[in-house]
């Protein structure tokens, strides 16, 4: 077993803003892993909120030794020594973890929702992301997002009541908040949160920040709306603390290492009686068409990493009126554009 990888520029459609910050480009690292003359394929995203850059992920990697390991299918005994060589690190984590499981996939010649016995006929719609924004540009996203029948809107940078009146102006479509731990006071997340109810949106995504469990516990008390961690709800560890405080968790393959995490967060969070729904970050068809094989199991999704950029270097998974469409295709279901 061997791997190589690179840096690729994902070129966003639109200047892309969240509570934390803006950016036109994000980069991603892509990597092959090649065994027994077949290739699979991994990526990781950088997670700048902990401390992550390219240069972080190409660290790291150099790092790894898999020619140690006899081939991709040890896949517990090769993740289990990728994780311990560090704390952190786990978008680059990821990038291993789903080339093993698109090398596995493509060996056996099936996808990888076959290889965990999952039926593709029930993925989840997926909502598409608005950022924070202007009310022209909203405007804009919104009409863009026309096939889509849920739209994610980001929050918490100081114009919320501006962009939801923008949104509420043109459609009556399902909507979803995302904070991203903006609203800083627990007082203000409950008024933002009752707000919200009269708007008709689903739930409210990560509403305070991350280390005041105890704001987001008083909070979740005084509203009716679900509340899903994603800041929260990193690692395997850290689902059964979230019970009693949230009802639901956001997964992410960047965040909890890769694929195998993801589900046994699945199962944990299952079991700790919260919702589950998977996430993105802007992402190439990789890593999303890897998430989308695991979602028949979840009950939200919020895929759309790949529609938010113009240079995709990989065709994968689509959406078909808002719901993924999972193909036939082994591994993750990816082809590399020539
Ligand atoms: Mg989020």
């Amino acid at each position: 077993m061997n791997f190589k990888f690179s840096r690729y520029d994902l070129r966003l459609k639109h200047t892309f803003t969240i509570a934390r910050g803006a950016r036109d480009v994000s980069p991603v690292v892509i990597l092959e892993l090649e065994h027994e003359g077949i290739v699979g394929y991994g990526e990781a995203a950088p997670l700048a909120r902990y401390g992550e850059s390219v240069d972080s992920v190409a660290a790291f990697l150099a790092r790894v030794d898999v020619a140690r390991f006899d081939n991709p299918f040890q896949l517990e005994s090769v993740l289990a020594y990728v994780d311990g060589l560090s704390t952190g690190n786990t978008s680059a984590k990821a990038a291993i973890d789903l080339a093993l499981h698109d090398w596995i996939g493509r060996k056996l010649g099936i996808p990888l929702h076959q290889y965990w016995g999952l039926d593709k006929s029930k993925t989840p719609l997926t909502s598409f992301t608005i950022g924070i924004d202007t009310p022209q540009v909203i405007e804009e996203k919104v009409r863009e997002a026309e096939a889509y029948p849920i739209l994610k809107i980001k929050l918490g940078g100081g114009n919320d009541e501006e962009i939801i009146r923008t949104v509420r102006r043109i459609t009556k479509k399902t909507l979803r908040v995302d904070a991203n731990e903006g609203w800083k006071v627990k007082e203000q997340a409950v008024e933002k949160i009752k707000w919200l109810e009269q708007e008709g949106v689903e739930f409210v995504e990560q509403p305070m920040p991350a280390s005041d469990l105890g704001g987001t516990a008083w909070t979740r008390e005084r509203v009716s709306m679900p509340l899903i961690a994603d800041e929260n709800s990193l690692r395997l560890h850290d689902v059964p603390r979230l019970q009693g405080i949230f009802d639901g968790i956001n997964i992410k393959l960047m965040k909890c290492t890769g694929l195998r995490e993801a589900l046994r967060m699945i199962h944990a969070a299952k079991a700790c009686g919260l919702k589950v729904m998977m996430g993105c970050m802007i992402e190439s068809s990789v890593a999303i068409s890897a998430a989308a094989q695991l979602s028949p199991l979840i009950e939200y999704a919020d895929l759309d990493g790949n529609v938010l950029i113009t240079n995709d270097p990989f065709d994968g998974v689509r959406s078909l009126d808002g719901r993924l469409a999972l193909s036939d295709r082994p591994g993750i279901g990816v082809e590399k554009h020539i």
